[in-house]
Formats: C-alpha cells, structure tokens, sequence
C-alpha cells in the first residue's frame, strides 16, 4: 500500500507539471479548433454558393437555347403569315405567334432572373472568401503561437510522459482508472497530501483519529468532501 501511495503522489508530481505545460498553451488548442471548425463549415457553404452559380448558368445557357429555337419557330411563323389563305388560318398563326411571344418574354424574363440570382450569390460568395481569408490568416497565426510554445516545451514534456509512463506501469490498472476517474471529475487533482490536518484539495480539517490511520498507510483513504486520494508526506 505504501508503494501504491508513492507511486500515486509521483504521478500526481508529474501530472501537475504536465498541467503546466498545458497551461502554457492556454486557449490555443481550443481557439485553434473553434477556428478549424468554423472554416470547414464556411468552406462547406462557399462550395454551396459556387454549385448553385455553376446551376444558374447552365439553366441560363438551356434558357437561351430555348429562345433561340422559339425565336425561330417565330420567325417561320411571321413568314407564314404572308401566304396565308384565309381567316381561319390567318388566326390559327396569329395565335401562334402570339403563344411563341409569351413563351419568349417568359424565358427572357428567366434568363434575367438567373442573371440577378448569380449576381446576388457571387456578392454572397466573394464576403463569405473575404470572411474565410480572415480566418485562415487568424488561424495562421495561432498555429504559429502554438508552434513556438510546443518548440519551447516538447522536450521537457516528451520527458515528462516518458516518466509518467514508468510510474503507471508500477500501478494496477483499477488503480489508475480510479486515479484518472478522480482526477477529471476533481480539476486534475486525484492525489493530495495532507496539509495542517486538511484535506490539501479542499482544505476541510480531517479528524486527528484519520490522520494517524492515514500515516500507517494500511488502506486508501479518501477524503470525505472532496473524494481525493489522501496522502501523508513528512513534508
Ligand atoms: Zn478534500
């Protein structure tokens, strides 16, 4: 049990200093995910405005095809106009004629639609590229931060990693699975010396009785308020 305890404040030791380390990069990590996510989503709508422009010109482009062949069919019929007959055809070609115009306005009409729609969508687009520069610049930049600090302490945490992986291996898997069960429910504190006759976590007074259980070492203890491993240290 008194290994067990040792090995579990030397652990603790190493995780503080790894926290450190952590607390170097402070919100990059996170500012730095924000960032990514907020760039893969805008990049995603972008991609939607650029396919909803390359659809506006191909219906544009079938739109024009179709007046084209009306305007044809028009001018036949305008052509036919002069050997008509009699009235009734005469009628049949005015109608005809009249029917071609309406499809003609209304396909000019869809034609200019298109041309408003990619408009709208191009200025749409071209914010929303202006927006993604400025994130990826800002993006950029953090990475940079965050690169510089990881240069400044990768060596030290690689070290540190390393040494905390030889503690663990000197501990029981239920052992650690409850060291790391208290230590992220109890802000990466799991194991804590006690300090005046407190807790070292939560500084609640632990009972003389306890304390002196606790110094014999001869079963985990942990603290009643706040769940942490309790530890005695000659310190
Ligand atoms: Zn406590």
């Amino acid at each position: 049990m008194k290994t067990l305890l040792a090995n579990f404040l030397m652990l603790q030791e190493v995780d503080n200093r790894l926290n450190v380390l952590k607390l170097q990069k402070g919100d990059l990590p996170m500012m730095i995910q924000q960032l990514e996510e907020d760039l893969s989503e805008r990049r995603s709508r972008l991609a939607g405005f650029e396919q909803k422009i390359t659809k506006l010109q191909n219906d544009r482009r079938m739109f024009e095809k179709e007046v084209e062949a009306s305007k044809g069919q028009l001018k036949k019929n305008e052509e036919k106009l002069y050997h008509v007959q009699n009235n009734k055809e005469y009628d049949a070609i005015s109608l005809e004629i009249d029917t071609r115009k309406v499809e003609i306005e209304n396909l000019e009409n869809k034609i200019i639609q298109t041309l408003e729609d990619e408009e709208e969508l191009k200025k749409d687009s071209s914010a929303l590229g202006q927006e993604i520069s400025g994130l990826e610049n800002q993006l950029k930049e953090n990475q940079k931060e965050l690169e510089d600090i990881n240069q400044q302490t990768q060596e030290e945490e690689a070290r540190l990693l390393q040494e905390r992986e030889k503690i663990a291996r000197g501990i029981e898997d239920r052992y650690i699975r409850l060291y790391e069960r208290i230590r992220q429910a109890k802000d990466g504190l799991a194991v804590v010396p006690i300090n005046r006759s407190s807790c070292g976590g939560c500084f609640s007074a632990i009972p003389p009785q306890r304390i002196v259980e606790i110094r014999e070492a001869g079963r985990l203890h942990t603290c009643e308020y706040c769940g942490r491993i309790l530890v005695w240290t000659e310190r």
